[in-house]
């Protein structure tokens, strides 16, 4: 029996044992729709079978990693970006990145969101759309290159059988809705694909909604299409994701949401004060009270006041450059050069350091601001640069994450509902809020 085991038995999932949903046996090429009509016959209210499902996929998946016996849902890992600058096998050992499967193995990573990230610049270049197929046809390529040990993963039923063999699970997230552009038919077509959230802003207000790192605020939070975007993720089973979102966004898209929201990688900003990009207390209250979960990210700049203050500082220095490059493109005169505002930022501000312990003590400053039910992990590995914790610099290291849990006094049910079962848990909520 591992330590994560005792979560079949927990007396929160009593009928976990003694009846198995038809999701368990699904055939192995059941669509989403099949998928909700055999929901629809469950012998028990769908809130009940939701609450189920945490507890079923952990009993079928907590002893198929190598690492500390609870297997880690980690909804944010940037290797699609880097795929298409650098290309590497990530099915084999890739020792300049955070993420590959020989590392995602050792370290109980068994379903590993791979973030389809696109930028304001891209945005405004009118090439988000292609770029974000691109990315997604990488993560595909990957995949189909070793069946055996990756896995695209399109709902959070499917965790126990395709897990079989030790596969690494890879959902889609959408990182900037830009892709999207003003037709939200896309949405479906990216559903389609595999998008299983979209964060609908990133550094820079775009046409959804305002971005906490924009000093311009130019919707007051959610824009008319962004509101219609979220109302059509719930319909399609999208998680709606506020992170990176200012905060009167993030209120309205919680607000609109008929399902619980997300905050894919962020962390808390009750310990960087000032710091928009991470989620102030209130906000995370709403996340919680609506059934949400908050993914503490790992990045040294958002766990460290230090660097989460750098941080902020680079983003406004960015906002006024792009302004005076504006102003002077529209008096004809050169621009001035990126790279060389980009270097003198990185010699004036050198790396904030951080140990595994800022991480850890976000994970428990969410818990007792929200409870254990809803704190998750998103790291940003291949995100951030390598601005990471010690101790905490790729898939192999979640292990020591999971162990500081432990030393500070978390039960394994708990640590698992944090490395995991929580971020399951929401996904298949959003699943059958779907129309
Ligand atoms: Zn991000």
């Amino acid at each position: 029996m591992g330590p994560a085991s005792g979560i079949c038995f927990n007396r929160r999932f009593p009928a976990a044992t003694q009846s198995v949903p038809p999701e368990r046996t699904a055939p192995a090429r059941a669509t989403h729709e099949e998928t909700r009509m055999r929901n629809r016959r469950l012998p028990m209210p769908p809130r009940h079978a939701v609450a189920l499902l945490p507890a079923l996929l952990l009993c079928g998946w907590a002893h198929a990693g190598e690492g500390a016996g609870i297997d880690v849902v980690d909804t944010h890992i940037d290797a699609p970006t880097l795929l298409q600058s650098r290309w590497a096998d990530l099915g084999a050992s890739a020792p300049d990145r955070e993420f590959d499967y020989p590392r995602a193995r050792a370290g109980g990573l068994a379903v590993a969101f791979m973030s389809i990230y696109t930028s304001a610049e891209q945005d405004r270049s009118g090439t988000a759309t292609r770029i974000a197929h691109a990315q997604i046809d990488a993560v595909e390529a990957l995949a189909a290159r070793h069946p055996d040990r990756f896995a695209l993963l399109r709902s959070p039923r499917d965790v126990a059988r395709l897990r079989a063999g030790g596969r690494v699970l890879l959902p889609l997230g959408m990182e900037n809705a830009a892709p999207i552009g003003d037709d939200l038919s896309l949405l479906r077509t990216f559903h389609d694909r595999g998008i299983r959230y979209v964060t609908l802003a990133h550094g820079a207000a775009n046409r959804f909604a305002d971005s906490s790192y924009d000093i311009e605020k130019r919707w007051g939070g959610l824009s008319p299409l962004g509101r219609r975007a979220v109302v059509e993720m719930n319909r399609l089973g999208i998680m709606v994701d506020v992170s990176h979102l200012s905060d009167d966004a993030a209120a309205q898209a919680i607000e609109l949401s008929r399902a619980p929201v997300i905050a894919s990688h962020s962390s808390f900003r009750g310990l960087t004060p000032g710091f928009e990009r991470n989620i102030g207390d209130e906000l995370a209250r709403r996340v919680a009270e609506g059934g949400g979960v908050v993914q503490v990210t790992f990045g040294t700049n958002f766990v460290e006041p230090a660097g989460a203050a750098n941080l902020q500082a680079l983003y406004r220095a960015r906002n006024d450059f792009n302004q005076r490059n504006a102003r002077r493109e529209a008096e004809g005169l050169p621009p001035e050069d990126r790279a060389a505002f980009e270097a003198e930022w990185r010699r004036t501000h050198p790396r904030v350091s951080a140990t595994i312990d800022a991480v850890l003590d976000h994970i428990d400053y969410g818990v007792k601001l929200l409870g254990v039910d809803h704190v998750g992990i998103g790291s940003d590995f291949d995100g951030v640069g390598g601005n990471l914790p010690q101790g905490l610099r790729s898939v192999a290291d979640y292990p020591a994450l999971l162990d500081g849990l432990r030393a500070r006094g978390y039960a394994e049910a708990d640590i698992a509902r944090i490395a995991g079962g929580n971020l399951l848990r929401v996904w298949a909520d959003v699943e059958d809020a779907a129309d």
